[in-house]
């Protein structure tokens, strides 16, 4: 068995673990919604409210200004036409079902296809829930039960492409913890509303859960005793849920509870000179001796933190004691060089639209630029992963994640942001993704291409992801198989580019 420098890891660097209890499931339902239901309706409603248009106001005022204007010919060969064509329909209409058997197998295709569309969701949806549902341990070794079943998996996991391969000693896992607690509870018309949700209690069940995975895996997994799966947990911080307190030596407002729960997880990072420094420290806890109280837990059980501001975390709030906030946690991380993750597309679990614009790389570009009263950008070295590149479906997002990146200096004309990269977590749900990826980075010169491909992080989003995807392993398996990528592509985005985000060797 390798050992430390020699060890090569395949890094999944956006995904999470988490029990029904943890998730505002509010804002699950309303996401599923929002994601499925709506935009299907919205689709529709266009069409309905088209067809309305056309017949109840510009079919009547175009007759009716022909008939005022004497224009009788146009109106008769307008009549013709519409005739035409309810003719050719009617016609249509007799060949596709006129004949009993016919019609029989045209009704049950478009019965079979609408069912097999909601079944497929419904299993995904349950599938899911049975995720969520146990406990958080079992999920792991079900991941790495799975993937043994489906992926060869002898001792290395291996990605291979052109007659060459790489070869990956385990798998990391950051499980990104969500800040589910709503000071505000979002708008919400509902009578109850989810107003406390304290994530010390998630965070001690996720602690619990990495423990007995690795205490467990072995009456599950006969035959591999090294487990499969590092996992190193974000934590998640929204800044708005620590109260503030006036410093009376300094007459500024500071958190004190957010001081103190970033020194009690961080502060030890500041020491760590070198990635490989850090990757040590962090190999050499033992998770197996948890015993199950966060109080006795310190530095390196956290590799990075998480921020969603779709749950309300601006990353750049107006209110000044808000503001003074995010400063601190920008300033910490920079100090002791920890990654955020950001939640960076339009979805995910939206509790109030006036959260939709927290979410956006404007609102980062602004903190990354800020200029201090000394003249200084306190905040343009923050080691910041703009997650889902924007969204798949967001391409103004997309560009402008893209244009940050590539942004340069105008002096030293170096890149402007050293350590801003973005993730391609869910996308992968669908293979296609990598072909529109790869579409989207051609468009650029070799140069700036090469800037992107380095700054682009692999993650699934696992097990959010399991809305649109049956299991953990189809999810790599389709970005090991793409041809989209190079294998040296790949390898950056799942080694190379992770490891210089995450700051570990
Ligand atoms: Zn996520």
């Amino acid at each position: 068995m390798k050992k430390g420098v020699d060890m090569r890891y395949f890094y999944d660097s956006h995904c999470h673990m988490m029990n029904l209890s943890h998730p505002n499931l509010s804002a699950i339902i309303k996401r599923i919604y929002n994601d499925s239901i709506k935009p299907l309706l919205l689709k529709y409603s266009v069409y309905l409210k088209a067809a309305l248009l056309l017949l109840l106001f510009v079919i009547p005022v175009v007759v009716i200004t022909l008939l005022l204007t004497g224009h009788f010919v146009v109106i008769k060969w307008i009549l013709y036409a519409v005739s035409l064509i309810a003719v050719i329909l009617f016609v249509f209409v007799v060949v596709k079902f006129g004949d009993k058997k016919k019609r029989e197998i045209e009704i049950s295709k478009i019965k079979s296809n609408l069912l097999d569309k909601v079944k497929e969701k419904l299993a995904n949806v349950m599938n899911l829930l049975a995720a969520m549902e146990t406990d958080i341990g079992d999920c792991l070794i079900q991941m790495e039960e799975e993937l043994r079943k489906k992926i060869p998996l002898n001792n290395v996991l291996v990605i291979s492409g052109n007659g060459e391969k790489k070869e990956y000693d385990k798998i990391v896992l950051t499980p990104l913890i969500m800040d589910f607690g709503l000071k505000d509870s979002g708008k919400t018309n509902l009578i109850y509303k989810v107003r406390w949700k304290p994530i010390v209690a998630q965070v001690e069940d996720l602690c619990i859960g990495i423990r007995d995975y690795y205490l467990y895996r072995d009456k599950y997994i006969t035959g591999h005793a090294e487990p499969l799966f590092q996992i190193i947990p974000f934590m998640g911080i929204n800044t708005q849920n620590y109260y503030s307190e006036k410093d009376n030596t300094t007459g500024k407002s500071i958190s004190v509870s957010l001081v103190q729960l970033l020194d009690k997880n961080f502060s030890e990072f500041k020491y760590d000179t070198s990635p490989q420094m850090r990757r040590k420290k962090i190999d050499a806890v033992n998770w197996r001796q948890f015993n199950g109280d966060i109080e006795s837990i310190g530095s390196y059980y956290f590799l990075g933190i998480k921020v969603y501001p779709p749950l309300g975390f601006d990353p750049w709030p107006e209110d000044d004691i808000e503001r003074a906030k995010v400063c601190y946690l920008y300033q910490y991380c920079i100090d002791h060089n920890i990654p955020i993750t950001a939640h960076c597309s339009p979805g995910g679990f939206l509790v109030d639209d006036d959260f939709k614009n927290f979410s956006s790389p404007y609102k980062w570009e602004q903190v990354l630029d800020y200029t201090d009263e000394k003249n200084n950008k306190p905040f343009e070295r923050l080691r910041l992963n703009l997650a889902h590149f924007g969204g798949a479906d967001s391409k103004v997002w997309r560009k402008k994640i893209a244009d940050m990146i590539l942004k340069k200096d105008t002096v030293s004309s170096k890149y402007k942001y050293e350590n801003l990269y973005t993730d391609i977590s869910y996308q992968g749900v669908d293979k296609k993704s990598y072909d529109a990826l790869k579409d989207l980075l051609d468009r650029y010169d070799s140069a700036e291409r090469a800037r992107l491909i380095e700054r682009l992080i692999f993650g699934s989003d696992f097990m959010i992801n399991l809305q649109d995807i049956n299991s953990y392993s189809q999810y790599l398996d389709f970005f090991f198989k793409t041809n989209a990528l190079t294998l040296e592509e790949k390898d950056m985005l799942c080694n190379k580019n992770a490891e210089r985000f995450l700051f570990v060797g």
